[in-house]
């Protein structure tokens, strides 16, 4: 499943059109920050993607409570890692 164009929409208007990450990535030099809030920025359909805090694997939802606005670079991170 993925998140419809409604939730997206809504997710990206409480973003601020700013990346939602506040993630360490730990050892990753090419992270775009560690810790504190990412500072990268994007348009409505710019560079981001909708990241499920719970993976639908898991029993996440397709709601707006379980979607998290995250940059590209941010996302990559977090599948790499291969956890919510
Ligand atoms: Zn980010
Ligand atoms: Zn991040």
């Amino acid at each position: 499943m993925a998140f419809s164009e409604s939730v997206k929409d809504a997710a990206y208007k409480l973003s601020g059109g700013r990346c939602e990450c506040t993630r360490q990535h730990s050892g990753r030099t090419d992270a775009p920050h560690h810790g504190g809030r990412c500072t990268v920025t994007f348009s409505r359909h710019g560079n981001w993607q909708a990241h499920h805090i719970i993976s639908v694997s898991a029993g996440g939802s397709d709601n707006l409570s379980n979607c998290e606005v995250l940059c590209t670079k941010c996302h990559e991170l977090t599948r790499t890692y291969g956890n919510s």
